[in-house]
């Protein structure tokens, strides 16, 4: 055992279970203090209604950690100065910590640990269930290029051992955390909102009650009419109250849906593995043809993008959903983010952009990987000449238009066939549903056919630049 005291310094893991950092500095150190950095350069991006997601998964941080005999120092400000200001004042040996693959984190714990003089700094890795490096390399010394071959190496790739908790001695902070609101650096217009089901017992009920869908997974992963189709779990897994390693351990590969459920916990590797190998990737073209495609400045298509009012219902459905929730259903951000990118041509960076503000479960790797995987920009992309067609995947994937409905409520009359294609439906069919085109839903702002064309062609000719 360390003599002395040890500081866990919390992030993107708040949970006191199955945390390496946390584990081994219990077992490590006689005391250990608990510290969260309320840093205000990530939080300006975040919008409040993650900051109210973070606040809530803190303080149910807080309450466990009061419970074990301790509490979470909060601190604000430049985590280069407070974290070594913390152990100073603490007479820390060692700082241990979770390490994080985004390139604003990378920059943050290289400054942390150069700040930190005599002070060690523990680096663990407790956010994945193979951290960036673990799982082997293509016959090239790289990370797989193509999903299937990582899938297949990360399946073989025992788990690292992770320590266990020990005993030690809890330092409980003098005053109560200042909590902050929930506009803290928030530039983002919009309500604050506090969800419920803060903190790790709340994410661990989530995951329990997925186990009586999870085996439904093939057939209903598909489908954002289907509540329960997928997990939900996207929020912990980034606020890490849930450690995706365990995760994987409770629900296992036994039948083929926790096969398929798990199969995404790889995909959430393999992004972290590569932008951990190749932190360019998170602004850059993975494919560097793809930097020579002329996207459009369509300043006026992107907006109406972002409100939820191209025409498209299955895009204006997902947009909205966006809005109003902080999540998105799966296809349908395929579906969104493919039209932004190929039937507006517009910069996969600026969807990119605008799902960082918005999603609650925002992570870098995972956001910037699937948009290039989506733009065709990316590793194992989706090829430049498939572009989705938003009303076919609305029939095959909404097929009752039940989400459409939801989400856009001023076509929620029109029939199953008419709700997904508007712009088709006949007079009497329009008058019947209360609808006025251009008036109470706008007329679709591209015409897909035309639109496909013109990106293909885009994209060809950057090929052929490249
Ligand atoms: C354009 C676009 C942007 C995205 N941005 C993000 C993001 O910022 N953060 C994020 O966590 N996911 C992102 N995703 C991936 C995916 O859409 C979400 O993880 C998923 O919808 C979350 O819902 P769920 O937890 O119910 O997923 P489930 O289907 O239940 O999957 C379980 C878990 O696997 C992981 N996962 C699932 N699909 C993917 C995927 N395609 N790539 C990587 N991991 C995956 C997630 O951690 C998810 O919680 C994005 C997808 C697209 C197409």
């Amino acid at each position: 055992m360390s003599s002395g005291v040890g500081v866990v310094w919390f992030r993107r893991d708040l949970r006191l279970a199955d945390n390496p950092a946390w584990a081994r500095a219990t077992s490590d150190h006689e005391r250990v203090a608990a510290v969260f950095v309320l840093d205000e350069v990530p939080l300006a991006g975040a919008g409040p209604r993650r900051v109210g997601l973070l606040v809530s998964h803190l303080r149910a941080l807080h309450e466990d950690l009061v419970a074990a005999g301790g509490g979470l120092h909060l601190l604000r400000g430049r985590p280069a100065e407070e974290i070594p200001g913390f152990a100073a004042a603490v007479g820390a040996s060692a700082l241990h910590l979770n390490a994080d693959v985004g390139a604003y984190a990378r920059r943050r714990d290289d400054s942390v640990r150069r700040a930190l003089d005599t002070v060690r700094f523990v680096s663990h890795w407790g956010n994945h269930v193979h951290p960036p490096g673990t799982v082997a390399a293509s016959s090239t010394g790289r990370v797989h290029r193509v999903f299937g071959p990582f899938h297949r190496a990360w399946r073989s790739t025992a788990p690292e051992p992770w320590p266990e908790p020990g005993g030690a001695e809890l330092l409980a902070p003098l005053d109560a955390p200042a909590w902050p609101s929930a506009t803290l650096g928030a530039d983002h217009p919009g309500t604050a909102m506090e969800p419920p089901g803060g903190g790790e017992r709340a994410a661990h009920r989530r995951l329990a009650r997925w186990m009586d869908h999870v085996d439904d997974y093939p057939s209903a992963r598909d489908r954002p009419d289907l509540p329960e189709g997928t997990s939900h779990l996207s929020g912990d897994l980034r606020f890490g109250t849930l450690a995706a390693r365990h995760v994987l351990e409770v629900v296992g590969d036994a039948t083929e849906g926790r096969e398929a459920f798990t199969r995404q916990l790889a995909w959430r590797d393999w992004y972290a593995h590569l932008v951990a190998a190749d932190p360019g990737f998170l602004s850059e073209p993975m494919d560097p043809r793809m930097d020579h495609v002329e996207w459009l400045d369509d300043e006026e298509g992107l907006e109406a993008w972002k409100r939820g009012m191209t025409g498209y219902p299955l895009v204006d459905a997902g947009m909205r959903e966006l809005a109003a929730t902080g999540w998105m259903h799966n296809r349908v951000r395929m579906v969104t983010a493919s039209f932004l990118v190929k039937d507006l041509l517009v910069d996969w960076r600026a969807g990119e952009a605008h799902f960082r503000r918005e999603l609650l479960d925002y992570e870098p790797s995972q956001n910037v990987g699937n948009w290039q995987w989506v733009a065709g920009t990316g590793p194992d992309a989706a090829p430049y000449f498939r572009v989705l067609n938003p009303t076919t995947q609305a029939r095959r994937f909404d097929p009752r238009g039940g989400y459409i409905r939801h989400w856009v409520p001023e076509l929620a009359e029109l029939s199953d066939k008419g709700i997904h294609e508007p712009a088709t439906v006949g007079p009497l069919e329009l008058a019947a549903a209360g609808v006025t085109l251009g008036a109470d839903y706008p007329e679709p702002i591209v015409e897909h056919g035309f639109a496909r064309g013109r990106a293909i062609e885009a994209y060809e000719r950057a090929r052929g630049r490249g």
